[in-house]
């Protein structure tokens, strides 16, 4: 049995196939083609799964998929993404016509913290938050060792719980104000980078985005030569992220929370201004020992979803 992951987000595809023991055989990345309709896109996927089956001899295959957006995890349908084209699309069942192969389908975090669960944490700690730091804010839920979806498949969407003035906030991608993602996403951050360069055009900032275009990995590095307009944008993504974070453990209690995604690379300097927030809760207990950690694997999301496919596969 081989299990083939996607991992689909706004700017890239992510493919790898895994055998039964989670060994990666093989991996592949293409740049998102929104520009297709749906069904040629489904063309465009089966082409790898096609390829891959061809190759690797498969005589009995299945398929996870991580996707950016609103999943109904049963019926394998991407109801709603703010940063995909495709709505109400019947993903599961188009892939299987043209692959032959049972598909399953998920949000891409909830697949992410699968795989942070199964891969890197083997298990060790059973209720856990993951958090995916990017252009998006996406997460997964573990609880008692299991991922938790909700009724229609939506849980985990930490990206857009209020963190802000839902009348005069930030605006989000999804069209509401004041989600958490409308703060702490990358957008925002290039926003308030953009905007520390004009006010202080001689910063070690403004120097640094003279010669590349702004990347989270360039607001470390002024951040690591102690600019301080840097410093005082990563104070405010980790005092927001702190907030969120704080509702979620009063609500979940977890663990260990873990941080997947571009931003990540970030937290040795927004983990103090979070660290700070945690401080002043006065329900002090799931705060003090709660382990907040990085994942490192490489394609975690595209992992995720075919361990995922794999747990999954004597259901239905
Ligand atoms: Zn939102």
């Amino acid at each position: 049995m081989i299990s083939f992951g996607i991992d689909i987000g706004g700017t890239f595809i992510k493919f790898l196939a895994i055998n039964e023991k989670g060994i990666v055989l093989k991996n592949h990345k293409i740049q998102t083609p929104c520009y297709l309709s749906s069904s040629e896109f489904l063309k465009c996927l089966a082409e790898t799964i096609n390829t891959w089956q061809k190759e690797l001899k498969v005589k009995k295959a299945i398929i996870g998929i991580g996707i950016a957006g609103d999943t109904d995890n049963k019926k394998g349908i991407l109801r709603f993404a703010p940063n995909i084209p495709w709505h109400n699309f019947k993903i599961a069942l188009g892939l299987k016509n043209l692959t032959g192969c049972k598909c399953f389908v998920s949000n891409d975090a909830n697949m992410a913290a699968f795989g942070v669960y199964k891969k890197e944490l083997k298990g060790k700690y059973k209720n856990i938050l993951v958090l995916t730091l990017g252009t998006g804010i996406g997460g997964g839920i573990i609880i008692n060792g299991k991922l938790y979806q909700g009724a229609t498949g939506t849980a985990g969407e930490f990206g857009h719980i209020k963190v802000g003035d839902t009348k005069t906030g930030n605006i989000c991608a999804c069209g509401l104000r004041g989600c958490l993602e409308s703060y702490v996403g990358t957008n925002n951050l290039k926003k308030l980078t953009l905007q520390a360069v004009k006010n202080n055009p001689k910063s070690k900032l403004a120097k640094i985005l003279e010669k590349e275009k702004f990347s989270v990995k360039l607001l470390s590095i002024a951040a690591q030569e102690k600019d301080k307009k840097a410093l005082l944008i990563w104070d405010y993504f980790g005092t927001y992220l702190g907030h969120a974070l704080s509702n979620l453990i009063l609500i979940f209690n977890p663990e260990a929370i873990v941080f997947s995604g571009g931003i990540s690379g970030g937290s040795k300097y927004f983990m103090p201004a979070l660290r700070k927030v945690f401080e002043k809760q006065k329900i002090k207990e799931p705060f003090k020992n709660i382990k907040l950690l990085i994942s490192k694997t490489k394609d975690i999301g595209a992992l995720g979803s075919a361990l995922y496919a794999l747990s999954m596969k004597n259901e239905k």
